[in-house]
């Protein structure tokens, strides 16, 4: 012992870091990243898009990164078109993925003193990045009326009034789970928490179903409300840690107070603002994924399994006798997925249609001896594993 433990803030000490394995299997469905590589065209950009910052590396980077807000804000105007809405670049933040942009947020709006409020189960980091700014964390429920992992109104706002928190964070659609929250329980979280900044995590907004609108819509006159969006998900750019949020440009100027100077790199800059040029193509992997999406549902409820229905590209699915030892059998048979900690549940990624293929090849080896008793059902369809 260096006796580093003892010098470390209590809080910390026997904590385990976070981290999802990176094992170098053939079928990698852990961490919802999507499967498919950058396209060749998007990969030449990239390069000439570093290759133009690369003699300017001598100085720091536009600390206000003004072309990528401009670029981010353009891109969520577009997207959001079918619901109205304006997104200006002095709405816009960015960090190196959204959990910097997260982060910014609880130093800039938690600490000592304060508590920031979540539903569990939903992103594991919204707890973490709280507590590492000090903020006192506090474990919501959800499941409290209708389905397990539902987070109603009523039991949304009944939270809130109860803890009084600094912080909301809301995850929608939401990870683990999967499915999208209704923009009255957002607007009712917003009214009820009346001194606090309500986050909305929307990392997997792009693979919503249809009729699915962003809280990017309740935007206007709320000027505490937050949404978080990511490029490492729909974007295929995990690699590029590019997060970003919109909210009320006095909310984004608080932001300024705790970031790091020159946070965003000239050549995460450049790339994004390349990925973004090319959004309509980067992007263009996202039907097939939802479809993967949807057939892993369809597919794991013949095989008697409980999935969750998703708006993200992942699936949560319950109905396992011991979710640990099928994690394990699934890993044998060359597939890694999450397990998110929630008993008999595992969570899986959408992937390529080859991906799906090799993971429900799997998953009907094994669901004679996976699925909990009272859950089997009768297979009768086994159509396209
Ligand atoms: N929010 C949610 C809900 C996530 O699932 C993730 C990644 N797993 C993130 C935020 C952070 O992603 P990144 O930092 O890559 O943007």
């Amino acid at each position: 012992m260096s006796g580093i433990e003892n010098l470390l803030r209590e809080d910390l000490r026997g904590v385990t870091p976070y981290g999802a394995p990176q094992f170098d299997v053939p079928v990698r469905l852990n961490t919802n990243e999507n499967s498919y590589p950058v396209p060749p065209e998007v990969v030449e950009e990239i390069t000439r898009a570093v290759a133009a910052v690369a003699a300017d590396l001598n100085r720091y980077p536009d600390r206000e990164f003004t072309d990528l807000r401009a670029a981010l804000a353009a891109y969520l105007t577009d997207t959001s078109r079918d619901h109205d809405v304006t997104v200006t670049p002095e709405q816009v933040w960015a960090g190196n993925g959204s959990n910097e942009v997260l982060q910014h947020l609880v130093l800039a709006f938690g600490g000592p003193d304060r508590t920031a409020l979540g539903f569990t189960p939903a992103y594991s980091m919204h707890p973490i990045i709280s507590g590492s700014a000090g903020t006192t964390w506090v474990d919501g429920l959800r499941g409290q009326g209708g389905e397990p992992f539902d987070l109603t109104l009523e039991s949304a706002v009944a939270q809130v009034r109860e803890h009084q928190p600094h912080l909301v964070f809301l995850c929608s659609p939401n990870n683990p789970t999967g499915t999208a929250l209704g923009l009255d329980v957002v607007e009712a979280v917003y009214a009820a928490a009346e001194r606090a900044i309500v986050v909305v995590d929307e990392a997997y907004a792009e693979f919503a179903r249809r009729g699915t609108p962003s809280a990017l819509t309740l935007l206007e006159g709320r000027p505490r409300l937050v949404v978080t969006r990511t490029m490492s998900k729909a974007f295929a750019f995990a690699g590029g840690r590019l997060g970003y949020l919109a909210a009320d440009p006095a909310l984004v100027d608080a932001l300024r107070l705790v970031r790091l100077p020159y946070h965003l790199s000239a050549p995460t800059q450049s790339i994004a603002l390349a990925a973004l040029r090319h959004a309509a193509s980067l992007l263009g992997t996202v039907e097939v994924i939802k479809e993967q999406r949807d057939r892993i549902v369809g597919q794991l409820t013949v095989l008697g399994l409980e999935p969750v229905p998703s708006d993200a590209n992942f699936v949560l699915f319950g109905g396992l006798s011991d979710s640990a030892q099928t994690w394990r059998d699934l890993l044998d048979r060359g597939v890694l997925v999450r397990d998110v900690g929630i008993p008999h549940y595992l969570r899986v990624t959408a992937g390529t249609p080859a991906e799906t293929d090799a993971f429900l090849a799997a998953m009907a080896e094994i669901a004679p001896k996976a699925i909990a008793p009272k859950a089997i059902a009768p297979a009768t369809d086994r159509s396209g594993l």
